[in-house]
């Protein structure tokens, strides 16, 4: 076994559970990709069970903290049930949920979200690309499903040293699922989708802006960022009598008109705009127009660190022109997915927008991802998703 020895004071981090080495904490070692390691304190004293990835400035991610524990077929199975199970608790109301959370359910890199009788999974890290058939065989024996498309097309891959990849890894046949969630139906196609799929981060949410709309009686409904229209179908399902889809994705925007019909709402309450967000609110102002409830749920503005002024910049836009959109009395439902934008700043961010728009507003509720993308002690890292419900005075 290989062993990565650090420098003296970087071994904290890890005493603290973060299962994260960055390449400047170590002072000697070195593996292949993927390769189990030993990672050690400076006077060699056992910290960790981790991957070695040559490539990335995450140079060690760790499996486990017990020294007994050995990382095989077994461990992996282990770790896949405990997540399976507790999703199982956890009673999610959809039959498509985020099994595995990477780092949060104590498998760094790895994403799996099921949709109905098909999984979809994300390999993001050496480590987990290493060990990609032991854990494909343990997701499907602990959900006793027999299909997994692989979604690893994603540009972080490259971060590790990976190619980008997509296909079935076992099973076969059509991409596109029906789900259900809350009341409603969805349809998902694991190889064209965004993400795995679908944004099932926001599944509770979109029931919240549901029950808001209905509660504060919104007839004009506008969903920034639409994609296929989840918060679309919520406002309808919340009784809004117009509801306007926008996003800059033309196949996301007629799967939305479908998706409309599929669900037995009748389509004249829904109008699908292919438009830049930002250029649509300034258009909507410019035309005098005024709604009842607006969601603004945008792309991860803010992809790195390092991004986060212009990202806030971009996202007290956004907020801004939104505010100055709503009547009196409308609702606002904004979020970030940006990891760097935590919730007292992305409340900062709000708050000028609010000063800018000229505009009071009460915090109705603090928005963050469904419970099945949970967010350790640990590892906050994996809290990205955070979000307001406004209620404009
Ligand atoms: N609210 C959605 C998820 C939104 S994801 C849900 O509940 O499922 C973000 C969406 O923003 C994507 O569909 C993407 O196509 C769209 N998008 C990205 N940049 C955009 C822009 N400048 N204008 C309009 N849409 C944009």
């Amino acid at each position: 076994m290989k062993a990565i020895r650090l420098r003296e004071g970087k071994e904290r981090s890890l005493q603290r559970r973060h299962p994260w080495v960055f390449e400047g904490s170590i002072a000697k070692g070195k593996a292949d990709a993927g390769e189990t390691v030993r990672i050690e304190a400076h006077d060699g004293r056992f910290l960790a069970w981790g991957a070695y990835s040559p490539a990335s400035s995450i140079r060690v991610r760790a499996w486990s903290f017990d020294e007994a524990e050995r990382i095989d077929a077994a461990f992996f199975a282990r770790r896949v049930q405990q997540a399976v199970a507790l999703r199982q608790r956890m009673a999610v109301a959809s039959d498509a949920v985020r099994l595995v959370h990477g780092e949060a359910d104590g498998l760094p890199g790895l994403v799996v979200d099921r949709y109905a009788d098909c999984l979809s999974a994300q390999f993001l890290f050496t480590g987990s690309e290493r060990w990609k058939a032991v854990i494909v065989d343990a997701l499907l024996a602990a959900t006793g499903l027999s299909r997994l498309y692989e979604r690893s097309d994603v540009g972080v891959r490259a971060l590790e040293g990976l190619p980008e990849q997509r296909g079935w890894l076992r099973g076969a046949g059509d991409t596109q699922l029906t789900i259900r969630e809350h009341g409603w139906q969805l349809q998902v196609d694991v190889a064209q989708g965004h993400k795995t799929g679908y944004y099932l981060d926001q599944r509770d949410n979109r029931q919240h802006f549901a029950q808001a709309v209905r509660h504060y009686g919104c007839a004009e409904v506008l969903n920034c960022y639409s994609y296929t229209g989840g918060f679309s179908l919520a406002a309808l399902a919340g009784g809004a009598a117009r509801v306007s889809s926008v996003d800059s994705s033309a196949p996301a925007l007629e799967l939305a008109c479908r998706l409309v019909q599929l669900n037995g709402f009748d389509a004249s309450r829904h109008q699908a705009v292919d438009a830049d967000v930002n250029a649509h609110l300034r258009e909507c102002l410019a035309q005098g127009r005024r709604f009842d409830a607006i969601v603004l749920d945008p792309p991860k503005f803010a992809p790195t660190a390092a991004q986060v002024e212009r990202a806030s910049r971009a996202y007290k836009d956004i907020n801004r022109l939104a505010l100055k959109l709503l009547r009196s009395g409308g609702l606002l439902f904004s979020f970030s997915c940006s990891g760097g934008i935590g919730p007292e700043l992305f409340h900062k961010i709000v708050a000028g927008a609010g000063i800018d728009a000229g505009v009071d507003a009460l915090i109705l509720q603090r928005l963050a991802a469904a419970c099945d993308h949970p967010t350790t002690l640990q590892f906050p890292e994996s809290d990205y998703l955070t979000g307001l419900a406004l209620l404009v005075r």
